[in-house]
């Protein structure tokens, strides 16, 4: 057959990557993206100089983890060398492991940090480089057109400020905030019913740069300085070129923790995280942006499949409009970078026959995308009812399985190599998030090793009060 007319809705990775995967294997693709061209020619420089307004989190701090690392090494090597060329640095869990050296089985326990916009525009930069990608920046999408074959609906085409763009394969790679669905439903077509749940916490993040000569302060454990309170989920994003961020997230429905917004409060409650506090000095790191609020966070997962069938003939949806879960797992890039590599060779391999290019995306990526969105929406919901003060119950160790993993689990990964590598793996995502669960050697050994978790060291984070009056004094000071 013919090369399809392949349109995908939206440059962000997921659509980058699709393009990719796509163009590398001689197949045309137009990528229409709303935002406007902004050439940066030196990916390092893209976070001061690349604004993204239809992608609010861009300036937020991004980890690329073990499984975006993975995806890129086996399907764009050069985008992974362009990226440590830009001044991104690979962080390699493995060689952090206690009292067992790192095997092959471990190669890929590596994450890649740098800052989304960097990572964005070498991405980009190598899709522009492909004679069969056509990019067009300024360009809305504001519709989809549809047909009727067989009593099912397939698409056609795309709209575009009232024309269209005629297509026979239409993926939708526009973000959490995809508009697809609702067009779909307004054109009359049943769609599979979609998971949401809250995440309920906002995330207060910013950005700092180390001062010259300096290096990033040594931290005990396998994944940097991170811990969760009784209010508060405190973690430090490593960046490139001697960036990173401090991310405090706290309850949604915490109305006076909101003022962490504001700089000086926020720089008051940072240093009380004794893990956080020697990154923070004023000799070793000056902030290099405001304080990032971001909150009303979902978890979001739409099912390719309605009743075993393909909705839309033609439509595939990848990256954050098929699933989206909270940013604390840092899961995002993995499934859209993945997924988008995996769409452009389906839509390649299977490139006369849309229906079959669905169901195989499907079979690939529907049960796993389901078990990241049931993870990240269990883990919220226990954390969120520990934060209101109760003890989710369940049969791990008394515990929700979420709960175990938390409080269990991760703080034994610093006592047992066997261990971390489980949950470093679940982690990065390099196992199905229920693979723990079902290891019972694995979840008896985390068990054995809880009487010999220290006790957390008095006075090493800020309770809720603490927080909380930390704020108030503020407030009374002048804020
Ligand atoms: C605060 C925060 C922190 C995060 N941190 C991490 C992290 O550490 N690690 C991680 O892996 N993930 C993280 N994520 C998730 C990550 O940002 C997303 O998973 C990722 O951006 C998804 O990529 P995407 O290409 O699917 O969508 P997006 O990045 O949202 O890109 C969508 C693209 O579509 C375009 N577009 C939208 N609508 C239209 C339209 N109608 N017409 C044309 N173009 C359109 C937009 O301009 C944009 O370019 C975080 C998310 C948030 C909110």
């Amino acid at each position: 057959m013919a090369d399809p007319r392949v349109v995908v809705i939206g440059a962000g990775p997921a659509g980058l990557a699709t393009a990719l995967s796509l163009a590398r294997r001689g197949r045309p693709v137009t990528v229409l993206d709303r935002d406007a061209a902004q050439p940066v020619d030196n990916p390092a420089l893209a976070y001061e100089r690349w604004s993204r307004p239809s992608v609010p989190q861009s300036p937020q701090p991004h980890s690329l983890l073990g499984r975006t690392r993975r995806a890129l090494r086996l399907h764009a090597p050069d985008v992974l060398a362009s990226l440590l060329e830009a001044g991104a640095w690979e962080n390699d869990f493995g060689d952090r492991l206690v009292g067992e050296a790192a095997g092959p089985a471990d190669d890929d326990l590596v994450a890649v940090h740098c800052r989304r916009p960097v990572f964005e525009c070498v991405l980009r930069g190598a899709v522009l480089n492909e004679p069969l990608a056509t990019l067009v920046s300024g360009a809305t999408v504001d519709g989809i057109d549809l047909t009727t074959v067989d009593g099912a609906p397939r698409v056609t085409g795309v709209r575009v400020g009232g024309a269209t763009v005629d297509a026979d394969v239409v993926v939708d790679a526009s973000g959490r905030r995809s508009m697809v669905p609702l067009w779909l439903r307004r054109s009359g077509v049943s769609l599979p019913t979609q998971e949401v749940e809250e995440c309920g916490v906002v995330y207060f993040s910013r950005y700092f740069k180390l001062r010259e000569g300096r290096d990033y302060p040594s931290w005990g454990g396998v994944l940097g300085p991170s811990g969760t309170t009784d209010c508060c989920r405190f973690s430090m994003f490593f960046g490139d070129n001697g960036t990173f961020a401090i991310v405090l997230g706290v309850p949604a429905w915490e109305r006076e923790l909101k003022s962490l917004k504001l700089k000086d409060v926020y720089m008051e409650a940072v240093p009380r995280f004794r893990s956080l506090a020697p990154f923070v000095a004023d000799d070793v790191a000056q902030p290099i942006t405001d304080v990032l609020p971001f909150g009303s966070l979902q978890n979001v997962f739409r099912p390719p499949l309605l009743e075993g069938a393909v909705p839309v003939r033609g439509l595939h949806l990848v990256g954050d409009a098929y699933c989206h879960t909270n940013p604390l797992f840092a899961w995002g890039l993995c499934l859209g970078i993945d997924h988008g590599f995996e769409l452009g060779r389906i839509i390649h391999e299977h490139a006369s026959d849309v229906e079959t290019q669905s169901l195989a995306f499907a079979e690939l990526t529907q049960v796993e995308a389901e078990h990241c969105y049931h993870a990240v929406a269990d883990e919220d919901r226990d954390r969120s009812l520990t934060w209101r003060g109760s003890q989710p119950r369940g049969a791990f160790l008394g515990r929700s399985f979420a709960g175990f993993v938390r409080q269990c689990a991760l703080p034994t990964v610093m006592l047992d190599a066997q261990v971390a590598r489980a949950v470093l793996r679940r982690s990065n995502l390099l196992d199905s998030p229920d693979a723990l669960a079902r290891d019972d050697q694995m979840l008896q050994r985390v068990m054995d090793l809880q009487s010999l978790i220290p006790p957390p060291a008095p006075g090493s984070a800020p309770d809720r009060e603490e927080l909380l009056e930390l704020v108030r004094v503020q407030a009374r000071i002048g804020f």
